[in-house]
């Protein structure tokens, strides 16, 4: 008997001629010109988003609609960006990863990751393949990076992609947990403003962080709306002020409005798993010695998600890679589908790692200069 398919609504599969590795090729072509650039790399801007923001504020004709890869997350849309390459091929899909070889879980960002059981997990530097190049290094001037000054763009998966550059950064008002955000993003617009307005930089990448203020508030919180709409419109007259520039617009992922987030539990099955999970938010990579494992985790997800063993030909079409033989995934993959999935327990308002439209739609948008250096 054929079972019965379960109806997932509003479920995207990326499409491979629309993945970040494409924006990131694009990018890396217009290194080529000698027009000024700015870089504008948003986390969790989704299309929708974009849209709603910079409608009326600048012009999106040539506004275009990507998909974020399969986990949708910095960690591994933003490497393909850089790098100009799919999922498979650099490898990162999520902030952490299991090596069967030395039998542990290693992260890809700080000590402060953890695992579902709250364990810290070990932090370990990304060695980048040789054959890899971050578009930055075809840029025809020292490019700079400016950001908030956060604590994951330190780690070595940045260093590796952002290479030489310059890095710029805004500093925190107070303590990381305790963020001043209306600070923060007009402090970062307003010093690329003026870097664009003073010094001219050949190539600025201005890397704006909504990611925190999202999962915190929510997506669409009035916090939230309220700094999207301060940042569009600041960036909106740097453009205007600064017309002689190239502007790019990219996002690494989405997010969605969460309900009822809950703990996925793993405590009664830790003897039958080498380590937690890996993955990020929505998609969790569970590492198990069992199938029992999988029939658990399956009726705990519920109809709130997809479980999938690593062998399951379907996850080559999520990856666009078959992720069989592949470490950094777990060999049961949960994927969030609808907006309660079980998740970090952190109770967060908004989170992102499915494949839900808001995840995974993004926007990129490149504005040309109004006059061109021949
Ligand atoms: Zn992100």
């Amino acid at each position: 008997m054929r079972t019965k398919q379960k109806r997932v609504v509003g479920l995207v599969v990326p499409n491979p001629k629309k993945t970040p590795d494409v924006i990131g090729r694009y990018i890396r072509r217009q290194m080529q010109t000698k027009v000024n650039k700015v870089i504008f790399l948003f986390d969790s801007v989704s299309y929708s988003e974009f849209k709603r923001h910079f409608g009326g504020k600048i012009s999106l004709e040539g506004l275009k609609r990507f998909n974020s890869n399969f986990p949708t997350g910095t960690y591994t849309a933003y490497p393909s960006i850089f790098f100009g390459v799919k999922t498979g091929r650099h490898g990162l899909v999520g902030t952490a990863y299991y090596s069967s070889k030395e039998d542990g879980l290693f992260s890809l960002m700080s000590d402060r990751v953890t695992d579902l059981d709250g364990n810290k997990i070990t932090d370990r530097r990304y060695k980048r393949d040789r054959s890899l190049h971050s578009f930055l290094e075809y840029s025809k001037s020292r490019p700079i990076f400016l950001s908030q000054d956060l604590g994951w763009l330190k780690t070595s998966l940045w260093d590796v992609i952002l290479l030489n550059s310059q890095r710029i950064t805004i500093p925190l008002k107070g303590p990381e947990d305790k963020r001043d955000y209306d600070y923060e993003l007009r402090a970062l617009i307003k010093k690329a403003a003026s870097m664009v307005e003073k010094k001219k930089p050949g190539l600025l990448c201005v890397f704006v962080d909504f990611d925190e203020p999202m999962h915190i508030f929510g997506v669409k919180s009035a916090k939230t709306q309220r700094l999207l709409k301060m940042c569009s419109s600041l960036i909106a007259d740097m453009v205007k002020s600064n017309p002689n520039y190239d502007y790019f617009f990219v996002s690494d992922h989405g997010q969605i409005d969460q309900k009822n987030t809950k703990k996925l539990s793993v405590e009664h099955v830790k003897d039958k798993l080498y380590c937690s999970n890996g993955g990020v938010g929505r998609a969790r990579y569970i590492y198990s010695k069992s199938e029992a494992v999988f029939e658990d985790i399956k009726r705990q997800v519920g109809a709130s998600g997809l479980v999938l063993k690593r062998s399951d030909p379907r996850l080559k079409r999520l990856f666009g890679f078959s992720p069989a033989k592949v470490d950094s995934i777990g060999n049961i993959i949960a994927v969030a589908t609808s907006a309660s999935f079980p998740s970090h327990g952190w109770n967060w308002k908004a989170e992102h790692g499915g494949l839900s439209p808001e995840e995974i739609f993004i926007p990129f948008l490149h504005l040309k200069a109004k006059v061109r250096k021949s």
